[in-house]
């Protein structure tokens, strides 16, 4: 193996010198994060810096990134070399996207159309499960993973992303964290395959970005309990096998009054009501969901009674790095077209991509992609280390979301005239990236949230 170069000149008090002596001399706290793959004992690299310390954070988890990794503070997290696996998984999602999807994008958006045989299809290839064990119907994977397949999803259409990601992170995961063990063999392995379509609904007529008020109402009855209520703009809201909804069982305690329950298509007194007409995401679904004096058993409450908000709150730390994934899925399906005409569109004799104007728009898109790309992969490795990530998924989603926007919309600017007409991918992107700074949280609603945890004690 080939040794790595020494420092010289000015440095050259640091030749030879392992990570605790460098620190020393520098009076620096530098840590070492060895790639993934790479084993002590092969490693020239661990020649150097032998003396990794396994942090504690770490040791207690069950970490499926680097083992060896010293985590001083939050920040200080970051390990994003794909393995293996994981490029054969973007490679494959990819080539799906551009063979199973692209072609029918422009159809599916102008019908409205769901794209419900190539959703089945996705659950087939495992990509509906990719968060939970194997024993559940999953892939056994993470999140790395799984906001690696949104985004390439996402970079082909949006409508697909968003589909799987309320199907994902928010319906199969909330009763994966919440459920029992029956819940959870009678539903995620049914959504984890595809079996079923799932949804969500948090999001009431007058409850918004203040999800706590919800009014949906779940009153006791003999063996169960009866729901009514409306929630609004709930994705995938006709086509759920299952959905998870909050309702109150306990006006007088707030959000602590709120619970969670899962309940089927055709269940006697559910219906979903008016599909929403959109701006863009059209061939994903929106829709009311409506419930008249619905009966649900004891065993339809998910969760613990009261405990419903709470673990919305938790399933949403997941469901933002996958808006996250999904804006940036979407950021540089904007770009990559982008690019590509800049390069082929002749103005003046020449490429505009020869036009410095047109260069900095590029340059400012390609660097904003890999910073929303940093943070998104940031918060999932963490999701996957076990760690907490309220802020982090925040601010990947915040970020992602307003980068997806910006970059759309000089996608539209590269391409002039053709950026408004519907020959070109760049107005779709344009219509579709504007639901990543509103759902799950708007930019607004994301700020609060970090701005919260930056100012706990
Ligand atoms: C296509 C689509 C799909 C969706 N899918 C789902 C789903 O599957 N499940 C689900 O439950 N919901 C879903 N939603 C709902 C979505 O999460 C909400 O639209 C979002 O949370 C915002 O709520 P709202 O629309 O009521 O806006 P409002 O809460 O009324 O906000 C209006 C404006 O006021 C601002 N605002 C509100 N409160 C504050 C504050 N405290 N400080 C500063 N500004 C504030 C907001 O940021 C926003 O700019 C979806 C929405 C859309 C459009």
């Amino acid at each position: 193996m080939q040794a790595l170069p020494k420092p010289t000149g000015r440095y050259e008090d640091f030749v030879d010198c392992c990570l605790p002596c460098l620190n020393e001399k520098l009076g620096a706290n530098f840590c070492a994060i060895p790639a993934r793959g790479i084993q002590p004992e092969n490693s020239e690299r661990d020649r150097h810096f032998p003396s990794v310390v396994i942090p504690s954070v770490a040791r207690d988890l069950k970490l499926t990134v680097p083992h060896t990794v010293r985590v001083e503070q939050r920040g200080d997290y970051l390990d994003f070399q794909l393995n293996d696996e994981q490029l054969h998984l973007k490679k494959t999602v990819r080539e799906f996207a551009e063979r199973e999807i692209a072609p029918n994008v422009m159809k599916w958006d102008e019908a409205g159309e769901f794209p419900l045989t190539t959703i089945k299809e996705l659950g087939k290839l495992g990509l509906l499960g990719i968060i939970f064990p194997p024993e559940y119907g999953g892939a056994g994977m993470g999140y790395v993973e799984y906001v690696t397949a949104i985004a390439e999803l996402s970079r082909i259409d949006g409508s697909v992303g968003i589909i799987v990601a309320a199907h994902t992170s928010l319906c199969s995961n909330h009763i994966y964290v919440a459920g029992s063990e029956a819940q959870k063999k009678k539903y995620v392995s049914k959504l984890a395959t595809g079996e079923y379509i799932g949804a969500w609904g948090l999001t009431e007529p007058s409850a918004g970005s203040d999800a706590g008020s919800a009014r949906m109402t779940a009153a006791r009855a003999k063996g169960g309990w009866v729901l009514n209520g409306t929630k609004t703009f709930i994705t995938n809201g006709h086509y759920a096998d299952a959905v998870v909804v909050l309702a109150i069982t306990d006006r007088a305690a707030h959000t602590h009054g709120l619970s969670a329950f899962v309940v089927e298509k055709g269940t006697k007194g559910f219906r979903p009501g008016k599909k929403e007409n959109k701006l863009g995401l059209r061939a994903s679904d929106t829709a009311e969901l409506i419930f008249e004096d619905c009966f649900l058993p004891d065993e339809n409450l998910l969760g613990k009674e009261g405990g419903g908000f709470v673990d919305a709150m938790r399933v949403l730390d997941g469901g933002r790095i996958s808006i996250a994934a999904l804006s940036l899925g979407m950021a540089e399906g904007a770009y990559g077209a982008a690019l590509k005409y800049s390069k082929e569109r002749q103005q003046f004799g020449k490429a505009i991509s020869e036009f410095q104007a047109i260069q900095w728009k590029l340059a400012d898109m390609a660097t904003e992609i890999e910073a929303a790309k940093l943070l998104t992969l940031r918060a999932a490795a963490m999701k996957d280390a076990g760690m907490k990530t309220t802020m982090e998924s925040s601010m990947a989603k915040l970020y992602a979301s307003e980068v997806a926007v910006r970059c759309a919309n000089e996608g539209v600017q590269i391409h002039g005239g053709y950026g408004f007409i519907k020959d070109y991918p760049a107005e779709k992107f344009y219509r579709d990236v504007k639901l990543c700074t509103i759902g799950e949280g708007t930019s607004e609603i994301q700020r609060l949230v970090i701005a919260r945890e930056l100012l706990k004690d």
